[in-house]
């Protein structure tokens, strides 16, 4: 067995490998989970680094409400702790404006929130401040 860290979906050791997940051990630190841009793309999986800050230390997706094409380039930045502050507000938010258990106010402010926050994230991966304009180009 190796210790090079591997892609727990395609097995790979190359491509981008991030850690996506933590697995706590009874005793001392546990060992993560890794994997590469094509499978963090194809699962939605958030970095571990950049998930909010009262996670476990499980696998966490992007929302629904984040397009496929913003986690696409998402996972272009690999480890990105900056987008914590960013998943801190989204992930609250998406459970809340998901949720039939909330009255149709509060879900509405939810999913305004929620969509502030999928702004932040273009903003982040346009380090200019300018939203990209999907299948557009220099
Ligand atoms: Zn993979």
């Amino acid at each position: 067995m190796s210790l090079l860290p591997r892609c727990m979906y395609c097995e790979r050791h190359d491509g981008g490998l991030v850690a996506v997940a933590e697995v706590a051990s009874g005793s001392g630190p546990g060992w993560s989970s890794y994997a590469c841009k094509n499978c963090r793309i194809e699962q939605r999986l958030v970095p571990l680094v950049a998930q909010a800050s009262n996670s476990w230390g499980g696998l966490h997706h992007w929302p629904e409400v984040v397009p496929h094409e913003l986690v696409a380039r998402l996972a272009d930045l690999g480890d990105a702790p900056q987008l914590r502050p960013i998943a801190d507000r989204l992930f609250p938010a998406a459970a809340v404006a998901a949720s039939r258990a909330v009255d149709d106010r509060r879900r509405g402010i939810a999913a305004v929130t929620a969509q502030a926050a999928v702004v932040s994230l273009w903003a982040a991966v346009a380090p200019d401040g300018l939203t990209p304009v999907p299948d557009g180009g220099p």
